[in-house]
């Protein structure tokens, strides 16, 4: 586990160059015609042809070998609970094992694993001002933790939320997760943590674990998260017809997670297209989970939703990137100056039958990983977990 995660010292300038495609993770531009990147002190600050940037004092090159650049992976839905081991499944690594499937940040959707979690007002609050402090300080492979996540209980009043705001949380855990299951209760703390500058989301569809419950489409509506966590379920679904209700019903992010019901996420991905709400649409795993930990989960995703959801390659990398960033209020993301050098490099697998890395993830294969670099630092070369990519970028200086 790499859990002393390189940081910068001094000023750094890094070249990312010879990139065959970059892709942005904006839909309304998803792919960008550019060859070279070049970020200092961890930020974006040139994006052209190598001969119109100044990529003058580098301190890191990489040659792209003709690869694929696009923003690192945003995974919208995770359960942290302690550093990088998770007691669901009882495993070690799993966060820097997502980092070799290409995912750089990662959203906490509550802490809800930790053993004797508290329920009382005091204990859920300082559990997530620990969460917060604590993986923002430890990021395994410098993966960046947005965590501290508190679910909400009846007890609780509206300092409450104040108070979490002002000691730095900026999320609440999915609502239905705790004591508070009704309508009109959630609505009112949703409210309060929105006065505040905290984000909400709310577990959907049917118990995803005994001592979860169903969450349906009236609770949902009533509550009014800023996301709808899984709107695909936490494997088990609401019907159709409750998920479009949902979908037209408010204009609230549409999550769709690897640990849900497949077919329902292909269901909301058709109507939000219909709609023309492709950019509510944002990806997660919601692990570690019953079904364990996916490294591979957000790249799953993304290749799930273009294969048998017919959506080009290049667009479902955006649900998995600018979206979320968008949603998340996020400085990653998206390839923008003044963005954060947060870079996945990928190329075809070996041996896929596509005729380019967007073409095989159109027919269902997973990309290769040659190289994650979060905040301008390479934190991983050729991934551990993916297949193996046909090109693989390299270092060629410092
Ligand atoms: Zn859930």
């Amino acid at each position: 586990m790499a859990h002393d995660a390189p940081q910068a010292t001094g000023p750094s300038k890094l070249v990312i160059r010879n990139i065959g495609l970059l892709l942005s993770g904006a839909m309304e531009k998803p792919i960008l015609d550019a060859d070279t990147i070049v970020a200092e002190n961890g930020k974006i600050t040139a994006i052209g042809r190598f001969k119109d940037v100044n990529t003058d004092d580098a301190t890191t090159v990489v040659n792209a070998n003709g690869t694929t650049v696009a923003p690192g992976l945003i995974d919208s839905h995770v359960h942290p609970v302690a550093g990088d081991w998770t007691p669901r499944q009882n495993q070690t690594g799993w966060i820097d094992s997502y980092l070799h499937g290409g995912v750089t940040t990662m959203i906490s959707a509550g802490e809800v694993h930790m053993p004797g979690r508290p329920r009382d007002v005091v204990g859920v609050k300082a559990m997530a001002i620990f969460a917060q402090r604590s993986f923002w300080t430890l990021r395994p492979g410098g993966v960046k933790i947005h965590a501290g996540a508190p679910v909400i209980e009846n007890e609780m009043v509206e300092d409450d939320f104040k108070e979490l705001a002002a000691a730095g949380v900026k999320l609440l855990g999915e609502v239905g997760l705790g004591g508070v299951k009704d309508g009109p209760t959630a609505r009112k703390m949703v409210g309060w943590a929105r006065k505040y500058g905290i984000q909400s989301t709310i577990h959907t569809g049917g118990p995803s674990i005994p001592g979860s419950g169903l969450i349906d489409k009236d609770v949902v509506l009533e509550a009014d998260t800023d996301v709808i966590g899984h709107i695909n379920g936490g494997h088990t679904a609401l019907p159709d017809d409750q998920i479009r209700c949902i979908c037209e019903g408010c204009k609230r992010g549409l999550e769709l997670v690897h640990n849900g019901n497949e077919r329902s996420a292909l269901f909301t991905l058709r109507t939000a297209r219909e709609m023309g709400d492709l950019s509510r649409v944002i990806l997660g795993t919601d692990a570690p989970a019953g079904s364990g930990v996916q490294p591979l989960g957000i790249l799953r995703m993304v290749s799930l939703l273009s294969s048998l959801g017919d959506l080009p390659a290049e667009i479902a990398f955006c649900l998995a990137t600018g979206n979320t960033a968008r949603m998340r209020a996020l400085d990653c993301g998206i390839i923008e100056i003044g963005r954060s050098a947060d870079f996945v490099i990928m190329d075809m697998a070996q041996h896929s039958p596509g005729k380019n890395i967007l073409h095989s993830v159109q027919l269902g294969d997973l990309p290769g990983i040659g190289m994650t670099i979060i905040d301008g630092i390479v934190r991983t070369q050729r991934s551990r977990n993916a297949p193996p990519a046909t090109r693989v970028p390299e270092i060629v200086g410092h």
